[in-house]
């Protein structure tokens, strides 16, 4: 789904904040984007969401040149990439069944599959009686939950998650990376970009270790050795 080809981003300022950088991840992937703060993690996410263009290599998504795709031709990619963020970024004025039903608006949806779709999406994240809440309302779990519907409604094929649980405690943590893992097992490839070092450990999924903008590490089944 994704190839990365001797990717480097150098931004203006000289940082070269991912350094040659060649990835590849298939269809149906659960990858975990580990390294300590400042290694390149989340200027990766923004390579294939095409946020950030590469200064040197190539991002391939499904075959396609991400640089390839121009102004209005943007969305089309980005439709096929559902985003979690650590600070969710739910709209405080919307509901939780609005702030997931807006992403279905925004792809031209009408009112009847947003009737139909939002309800099992949040049945599948397990907000199924919270959907009348607002943001404020909601612990940081459930807020997180909502972010992943909001994020999956649309069905895309790939997920990022940045950080996605840097802002809950470890019990609520692990709910939540459980539930990435459940929608990998729906179909969806998964990054997520994370410092929960005992997580990544238990859950024995692949591993992509970066340092300084480089891969140092990529394990099947891997671990996050905080002492590297
Ligand atoms: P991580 O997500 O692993 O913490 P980042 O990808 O955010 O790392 O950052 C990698 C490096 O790139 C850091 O040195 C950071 O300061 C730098 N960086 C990130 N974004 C920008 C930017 N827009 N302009 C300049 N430097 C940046």
């Amino acid at each position: 789904m994704i190839q990365m080809y001797n990717v480097s981003k150098i931004f203006d300022n000289g940082v070269k904040a991912v350094n040659d950088v060649t990835l590849h991840i298939p269809k149906g992937d659960f990858l975990f984007l580990v390294g300590p703060s400042g290694a390149g993690k989340s200027t990766l996410s923004k390579l294939i969401f095409r946020e950030e263009l590469a200064t040197r290599g190539k991002v391939l998504f499904n075959k396609k040149n991400v640089a390839r795709y121009k102004g209005k031709e943007v969305p089309l990619l980005r439709r096929n990439i559902g985003m979690v963020f650590q600070d969710f970024r739910l709209l405080p004025k919307k509901n939780v069944f609005d702030n997931v039903g807006f992403t279905l608006q925004v792809t031209g949806k009408g009112r009847r599959e947003i009737k139909k779709s939002v309800p099992a999406v949040l049945k599948m994240v397990g907000l199924e009686n919270k959907s009348e809440m607002f943001p404020k309302q909601l612990s940081g779990g459930e807020q997180q939950r909502a972010c992943i519907a909001r994020a999956i409604v649309n069905r895309p094929p790939l997920i990022i998650a940045d950080e996605p649980t840097g802002n809950l405690d470890p019990v609520t943590s692990r709910d939540i990376m459980s539930l990435l893992l459940d929608i990998n097992r729906r179909g969806t490839t998964v990054i997520v970009a994370t410092h929960a070092w005992d997580i990544v450990n238990s859950m024995r999924q692949r591993v992509v270790a970066l340092s300084a903008g480089q891969v140092v590490r990529d394990e099947e089944k891997g671990a996050y050795d905080r002492c590297r």
